[in-house]
């Protein structure tokens, strides 16, 4: 279970995937980038996949390039 803290109304929300997209349930910010948390320990979760890196780069260049 990951726990994420949306920065918008600073609630948290709860999903047993790290995959997908994340919105808020709440106000709906996207929390997709967003590190996770374990929802137990709240310790952060660094989640090992390189395909998931390889689309937060693509992001990170994207807003570099717009
Ligand atoms: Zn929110």
């Amino acid at each position: 279970m990951y726990r994420k803290d949306c920065d918008k109304c600073l609630r948290s929300s709860y999903s047993s995937s790290e995959f997908g997209e994340w919105a808020c349930p709440i106000c709906g910010n996207d929390l997709t980038n967003h590190p996770f948390f374990d929802a137990i320990t709240f310790e952060r979760i660094h989640v090992n996949m390189s395909s998931k890196k390889l689309k937060m780069y693509k992001q990170k260049d994207k807003f570099v390039n717009d």
